[in-house]
Order: structure tokens, then C-alpha cells, then sequence
């Protein structure tokens, strides 16, 4: 059998695996319901002596592990934020891990370069983020906020801290709501500016950041002799949402003269929509901002666009060229292992691109007008049920809520029953769902946007949720 027809052969068999694999996707348990360990057990101690053929490890992987696989793709799938992928996207990772090429520099693969360049300016214009950005592909939203903090950092100092160290420096104080994502943390902690001076501001009733609070400890700190040098508005966030009010935070870091970086993980891919431009009013005053087409445009994990207004800072931060990487081109391309902290890169603008032109604008746009009509719908069924309650305005396609049979239960049986329902769902498997606290509540997160999830999928969740709910013992 020559090349081609062997792997003809074998793909073809990953191929209908896939196929079948989506056929049946809502018939095991959208959560895996194994225990730790029992995947590990099964699996032999050392790897085989004689090479195996691949249709052993296709009927191994759905005896031994697909049990162990919670399921993402799942159209009842609304926990977390969603991973989506979709048709172009994998066909596009196929091809992607064909080629295997390691893109770090313009010369290491020109097409690679330049496809990211282009499909970033196509994003940028989807969103609506002014001409002045440059966007580079970041693995996730994590390093992307880490990346900014480094780039403050450095820009901030004159490249001072890249060369000596912190050690000289006066403490720097980063700034970010009480509900910014746990990567925010990490990142300073990782970018050595120590956890206590991460200031978490105040939320108001509605989750997002107060901005007169920001002002004050801004100006507490200057006078306490620590130097204020980045705030992180989130747009989104994580628990419910909330969307900072980005022009008033952005008045008061440039009065301070301060970074600007804006985590829009989530709720960035519903910029394409003009109706939610009013989130980036005042995107005039932002330095950096990212988000996760991996997360709600339909692309495989890991694609996080990140984009800067001052690149030539970004490279500086990074850029690093030992004799051996040096290229003749470097003047006069992007080579985007500089814009970054690992040198290696996948070749992640081909998915983009598949999926960018698969769907067309009108069609991504349609698509996320669809999951917002459907968590429109799930809000109403919540509010006007008599034992649910919603707990944040909702925004974009999450609806905050829980479970309140009435009567005058306390904080922490609500709390208690509360948890209880979502561990009940999980464990029946025809949903999942996960958690948040808001305001000490423990709230259930209903999110709608997997790539195809259909109106009968959460009516038939809000019937699990208030099925197991009715068998709860209040
Ligand atoms: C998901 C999320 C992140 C983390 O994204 P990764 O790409 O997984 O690092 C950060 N911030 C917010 C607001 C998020 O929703």
C-alpha cells in the first residue's frame, strides 16, 4: 500500500469516528461522571514495544476513554464560558497539523506571518477597534493580560526592570474590579509585582467597576508613595457579565497616566454586533485589549486576539535575537515570536481564516443574535417563575440565577440548596451547568453559546432545572 492510500485509509477512519462522534454527542453525559483515577487504571503501565495500528487506539479511545470525556461540544453543554469549535475550524486544525509548521519567525513560514496580519485587520474592523491597533494571535487571554502587564511594566520604567530587575523599583499597583478574572492575579503575580499590590476595586449593584472608587485609591496610593502604573477593565466578566464602564475608567488612567488593558475575553466576539459597540465607548484611552474567538467565534482553543496600540513597545518587551534566529528580513516583517513570550508558535491564523469566511460576517453576527435571543428567553422563563430569582442584569448570553422555593430561608440554606440542584443536574447528565458567588450568593450560570445549541435545547434544560429542583427536600 503506497503513502497516500494509507493515510487515506486511516484518516478516513478518524473521519467517521467524528462523524459518529457528533451523531451521538447528546446521548452520554454532558459532564464526565467518572471518579479520579478510573481512567488512569485502565490505561496499561508502559508504552507497547511493537507499534499498534490506529484502529486500536480508535476502539480503545471509546472504551477506555471516552467515559472520561466531558462534552464541550455538547449543545447541552452551558457551563463555563463555551470552547467552541466548529466544521471549518477542525477542518482547518486537520490542515494546520499537516503542514506542522513552527511559525516563529516571517521566514520560518511568510504565509503564516502575513495570513495573521491580514486576518487580525479583518477582526479588528469586525469588532470595531480603531485603526491604530495591531493584533497578534496569543495562545489565551491569560498570557495576553500577562503580556500587557509586561509591557506596562517595561514602557513605564524605560525598559529598566527587562535589564536590572525589580529590585530598585517602588511598588507598582495594578488596578481591577472585585469581579476580574483569576488570570489577572496570576499575571502580576507571575510578572513579579506581588499579589497585595493587585488593588481590587469595588463593584457596584450591577458587578461593574466604580470608578470613583478606582479614583480614590489611585490617589491614596501616589500620596503613599506607591506608583500606580496599570488598571484591567473587564468586558464581561466571568461571574456575571458586567460590563466596566470603559470611558470613565479610561478619563481617570489618563489623567494618572496609567495602562489601560481591557480583558474581553467572553463578551469581545459580541462586538461584531453594532448594537453592542456602546461597550468599547471610550476605547480612545485603551493600550491594550484582548479577546477569545476560541471562546464564542466558533474557533478551536487556543486562538485569543490580542491587540495593542503601541507594538514597537510590545517587541521591545520581547524581542530577543540570538546569531542563530537572525533573518534578513527582520526589518521589514512581523515576526511574531517578538509580539509574545514563547519563541515556538502554531500556525493558528488558518483557523481564523476557514472559520472567518465560512461563516462571513452576516453569518457569525447571526449566530450570536441567536444565543442572545435564546438567553433572552431563558431570563424571562427564570423571572417569571415563582421559585427562581435572576441575580445580575443579563447582558449577553449568561443569565445569573437561582433557585428560591420562597419563604424566609436564610442566606446559607439558599446557598446550600442551591448547590446541592446544580450537583443533582450535573450528576443526571442531560445538562451542565456550573457556579458562581455573587454577593455571597451561590449562583447557577446558564450559558448560552455553544455552536449548536437550538431553541429545544434549553427549553429542555429549564425543564431538568425546574424538574430536579421540584425534587429537592427545601
Ligand atoms: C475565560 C476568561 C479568561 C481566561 O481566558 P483563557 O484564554 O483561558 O486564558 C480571562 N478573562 C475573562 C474575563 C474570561 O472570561
Amino acid at each position: 500500500m503506497d503513502k497516500k492510500e494509507e493515510f487515506l485509509q486511516k484518516a478516513q477512519k478518524a473521519i467517521d469516528w467524528i462523524a459518529r462522534y457528533y451523531e451521538n454527542i447528546e446521548r452520554y453525559p454532558v459532564k464526565s461522571q467518572v471518579s479520579p483515577g478510573d481512567i488512569y487504571q485502565r490505561l496499561p503501565d508502559r508504552m507497547p514495544e511493537q507499534g499498534e495500528e490506529i484502529d486500536q487506539m480508535i476502539r480503545d479511545l471509546d472504551a477506555d476513554l471516552l467515559e472520561g470525556i466531558t462534552h464541550w461540544q455538547s449543545p447541552r453543554f452551558f457551563a463555563y464560558f463555551p470552547a467552541n469549535t466548529s466544521v471549518p475550524s477542525m477542518i482547518a486544525e486537520m490542515i494546520t497539523a499537516a503542514i506542522g509548521a513552527q511559525c516563529m519567525k516571517w521566514e520560518t513560514s511568510p504565509a503564516a506571518a502575513e495570513l495573521e496580519e491580514k486576518v487580525m485587520n479583518w477582526l479588528r474592523l469586525a469588532i470595531g477597534l480603531p485603526a491604530d491597533f495591531e493584533g497578534v494571535i496569543q495562545d489565551s487571554a491569560s498570557t495576553a493580560s500577562l503580556v500587557a502587564l509586561l509591557t506596562a511594566r517595561e514602557k513605564f520604567t524605560g525598559y529598566q526592570v527587562n535589564e536590572w530587575g525589580l529590585y530598585q523599583q517602588k511598588p507598582f499597583r495594578i488596578y481591577a474590579s472585585s469581579e476580574a478574572h483569576s488570570s489577572i492575579e496570576r499575571a502580576v503575580k507571575a510578572a513579579g509585582l506581588g499579589r497585595v499590590n493587585l488593588v481590587k476595586i469595588e463593584v457596584d449593584g450591577d458587578y461593574r467597576m466604580k470608578t470613583d472608587h478606582l479614583e480614590q485609591a489611585i490617589d491614596q496610593d501616589q500620596k503613599e508613595g506607591y506608583r500606580p502604573m496599570a488598571v484591567v477593565a473587564t468586558l464581561g466578566t466571568t461571574g456575571s457579565t458586567a460590563v466596566d464602564p470603559l470611558s470613565a475608567i479610561g478619563r481617570v488612567t489618563r489623567q494618572y497616566g496609567l495602562w489601560l488593558h481591557v480583558d474581553a475575553a467572553y463578551a469581545g466576539s459580541a462586538l461584531i454586533l453594532p448594537q453592542y459597540r456602546w461597550m468599547i465607548d471610550g476605547i480612545e484611552y485603551v493600550d491594550s485589549f484582548v479577546f477569545n474567538p476560541h471562546k464564542w467565534l466558533f474557533t478551536n482553543f487556543d486562538a485569543s486576539a490580542y491587540y495593542v496600540r503601541d507594538a514597537r513597545a510590545l517587541r521591545a518587551t520581547f524581542q530577543l535575537i540570538p546569531e542563530y534566529l537572525k533573518t534578513r528580513t527582520d526589518e521589514h516583517v512581523n515576526n511574531y515570536s517578538d509580539w509574545t513570550i514563547p519563541l515556538g508558535r502554531r500556525f493558528r491564523a488558518l483557523k481564523l481564516w476557514f472559520v472567518l469566511r465560512y461563516y462571513g460576517l452576516e453569518g457569525l453576527q447571526q449566530k450570536i443574535r441567536f444565543h442572545l435571543d435564546l438567553a433572552g428567553q431563558f431570563k424571562h422563563w427564570v423571572a417569571d417563575h415563582q421559585h427562581f430569582e435572576l441575580l445580575a442584569p443579563v447582558t449577553l448570553a449568561v443569565v445569573a440565577f437561582r433557585y428560591h422555593p420562597g419563604g424566609s430561608l436564610s442566606e446559607e440554606h439558599l446557598n446550600r440548596l442551591n448547590e446541592q440542584l446544580m450537583h443533582r443536574i450535573n450528576q443526571a447528565g442531560r445538562i451542565y451547568l456550573t457556579h458562581t458567588k455573587l454577593n455571597g450568593k451561590y449562583t447557577l450560570r446558564m450559558v448560552i453559546g455553544q455552536t449548536h445549541v437550538e431553541k429545544r435545547h434549553i427549553e429542555e434544560a429549564w425543564q431538568e432545572i425546574t424538574n430536579q429542583a421540584g425534587q429537592l427536600n427545601n
